[in-house]
């Protein structure tokens, strides 16, 4: 049997309970699979400032590098907005990732036949999208040094060196060979020498994977094809800035919120988590949609653990309650026939792996 160790950080609002159908379903899978899971609850975000006045305490630190993976719900809400800046709950988020050297991010975006009207694009253009954006997370000109606003006139600065370039492309292209193999890199080398040398990297890197194809393309168009023809892309693999503003784009394509995982990787552990917020304005009711989380932990078994199986099987089972017509209150719009609590359509998805 397969031991791995988890690291469980809940965090506040709808986080714990988006959370524990996560696990819910981490366990049906891994008593299919074979598979052992050591689940480490730790805090961090407003919970942990309310125990440890810290939003992310050593304690969970520690256990999140001596960990497998790190399983995330979500931080943040009112209660703690008005902290100094290194108090609030995002800057727990921040340390972690930067404690865990989490250069890569990724973000799926997949379209769900049943949900298809949830998006604003028209049907026929988005059957079978299946995108996933890896972005570089921590280059470019967001860290950029230097940098200065004066009174008339500021200025950023893009840098990225080969190495920072050559890890994140490894990254894309091992994510591609899971995926249908196809890698476009996204740039703006036409005017940009930082996309020049991305450009060099990235054709360096793509010759020790033969299996997999390059293009290029100029973010400009890459934001036209995403509404346009978002079926051509499988990897876009890209930089910070532009990556950014991407995988929103990509995202909000494919609709709703409550689905969209996420994984931040690239150091020795990543984190799995949802790409939405703490929800505070549903906490508590039962009625937060759990797919994003747990999606994300099929991401975890997929990218940290190799569970390749047991990573589908999720996805498959995810696919075949939506396509049943189960739905959250925040989908229910979209072909409900039965409208779920949050621990309901946990338990539904459980149901569906244990067959
Ligand atoms: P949000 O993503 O929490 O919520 C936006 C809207 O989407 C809300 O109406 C919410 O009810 C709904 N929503 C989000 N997730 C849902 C789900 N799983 N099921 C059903 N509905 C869902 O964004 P926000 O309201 O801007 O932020 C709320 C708090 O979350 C803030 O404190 C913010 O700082 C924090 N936040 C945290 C993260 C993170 O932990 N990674 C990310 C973004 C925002």
């Amino acid at each position: 049997m397969k031991r791995y160790k988890i690291c469980v950080i809940k965090g506040d609002g709808i986080g714990p309970e988006i959370v524990d159908e996560a696990i819910k379903v981490l366990e049906a899978t891994s008593l299919k699979f074979g598979l052992e899971m050591e689940y480490d609850y730790k805090l961090m975000g407003g919970a942990a400032y309310d125990v440890f006045a810290e939003p992310l305490p050593n304690e969970t630190l520690d256990s999140a590098l001596s960990s497998d993976a790190v399983l995330f719900g979500a931080i943040g809400g009112a209660k703690w907005d008005n902290l100094p800046r290194d108090k609030r709950p995002e800057s727990g988020l921040l340390k972690l990732r930067k404690g865990l050297e989490a250069f890569a991010n990724l973000r799926p975006a997949v379209i769900y036949d049943e949900l298809v009207e949830a998006s604003t694009i028209k049907p026929e253009v988005l059957r079978d999208v299946d995108i996933l954006v890896v972005r570089e997370l921590t280059g470019g000109i967001y860290f950029g040094q230097p940098r200065e606003k004066t009174e008339d006139s500021a200025f950023n600065t893009m840098t990225y060196t080969r190495a920072e370039i050559e890890r994140i492309a490894k990254i894309g292209f091992e994510a591609a060979l899971k995926r249908k193999k196809r890698v476009c890199m996204v740039d703006k080398a036409n005017v940009l020498e930082t996309s020049q040398l991305w450009r060099e990297v990235v054709s360096e890197v793509a010759k020790r994977y033969p299996d997999v194809s390059l293009e290029f393309m100029y973010v400009d168009n890459a934001a036209m094809q995403l509404v346009r023809n978002p079926r051509q892309f499988d990897v876009i693999l890209t930089e910070n800035l532009f990556g950014d503003i991407l995988s929103d784009e990509a995202s909000m394509v494919v609709g709703s919120i409550g689905l969209l995982p996420s994984a931040s990787m690239g150091g020795k552990v990543g984190i799995y988590e949802p790409i939405h917020g703490s929800a505070p304005d549903i906490a508590g009711q039962g009625i937060a949609n759990p797919i994003a989380t747990i999606l994300s932990a099929a991401m975890m078994l997929r990218y940290a653990l190799n569970e390749e199986k047991a990573a589908t099987c999720i996805e498959n089972a995810v696919k075949t309650a939506l396509s049943q017509g189960y739905r959250t209150k925040d989908i229910a719009a979209y072909g409900a026939k039965e409208i779920c609590t949050t621990s309901e359509i946990g338990d539904v998805i459980v149901k569906i792996i244990e067959q």
